[in-house]
């Protein structure tokens, strides 16, 4: 009722102080009153005022570096409520470009403190990092040029060049069950565009979603084919053994779940171009 009286320049003040103080764009309020048991790395973040999230810079919808310089999508919301939950405004988050094949050395190393980039929970990487959630539940389909008609899923590839990316699971689906294809290795998605527009390659392979990104950014240009044949549940990578974290992480993806900040953050990404989906069980194994 206030803002009504003042002018248009006043109310877009106070708005913008309202958005300042409840943490940002993603509107997740920040705990101001955080505290966590003494060694834990929930207290060792919140004492430091600050956190290190590994995220992709590539990739529409998910993680892709703006023209603010920062990046946005729906990684990068999860990240900030979860940084929210620590005590931690988003202006305090770091967020560091991550592409598939470093982001297990990444964690070990302490280079960052969690990773959230389309990243697949699976038995192989659990040996060397581990994860919370999954957040979400995406599955490997293919993108060809929006002319091609040959093909139409991952047994059409026999004999083509297919880009992916080193260090990932799709590319690794690739080389295990489908050997007639030729795979063509790149160290980030976005590198496989230029190559399929020029028809270096035939077909690119990743997680749908990332892929429907990619169709929605470059209109006209690409399409995808055939159905999900993968199921690539995207976790938090966070260190081995760190179980108090792991569960805090957990308990805050079951929160943003039930207080609608997980739907917001979707809507407000990925949800401009695809679905909104029911977020998968989180597995605190
Ligand atoms: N979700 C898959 C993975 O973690 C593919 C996407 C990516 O490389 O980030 O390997």
């Amino acid at each position: 009722m206030r803002v009504r009286r003042l002018s248009g320049i006043a109310a877009a003040a106070v708005l913008a102080l309202g958005l300042a103080a409840c943490g940002g764009g993603s509107g997740t309020e920040v705990d101001s009153e955080a505290s966590f048991p003494a060694g834990t790395t929930m207290a060792k973040l919140n004492d430091a005022g600050k956190i290190t999230i590994g995220t992709k810079f590539d990739q529409p919808l998910f993680g892709l570096r703006g023209p603010s310089g920062k990046p946005e999508g729906f990684d990068v919301e999860i990240g900030k409520i979860i940084a929210a939950k620590l005590g931690i405004p988003e202006d305090k988050i770091e967020w560091k470009e991550t592409v598939s094949a470093n982001r297990e050395p990444f964690i070990q190393k302490g280079e960052v403190d969690l990773v959230i980039a389309t990243y697949t929970i699976n038995d192989e990487r659990k040996q060397k990092i581990d994860f919370a959630g999954p957040y979400y539940e995406a599955g490997q389909t293919i993108m060809v040029l929006d002319k091609n008609t040959d093909i139409k899923g991952p047994d059409d590839l026999a004999g083509k060049k297919v880009c992916s990316v080193e260090g990932s699971t799709p590319a690794e689906n690739i080389r295990t069950n489908y050997p007639k294809a030729e795979l063509v290795p790149t160290d980030a998605y976005s590198n496989c565009l230029e190559p399929l527009r020029s028809g270096q390659v035939d077909a690119m392979t990743t997680d749908n979603v990332i892929l429907s990104g990619f169709v929605d950014q470059n209109e006209g240009e690409f399409k995808l084919v055939g159905k999900p044949f993968t199921k690539e549940p995207y976790g938090i990578g966070l260190k081995k053994g760190d179980d108090k974290f792991r569960k805090f992480v957990n308990d805050t993806l079951k929160a943003s779940e039930d207080d609608g900040s997980w739907k917001k953050a979707w809507e407000e990404t990925a949800g401009k171009v695809l679905p909104t989906p029911t977020p998968p069980a989180i597995d605190n194994y």
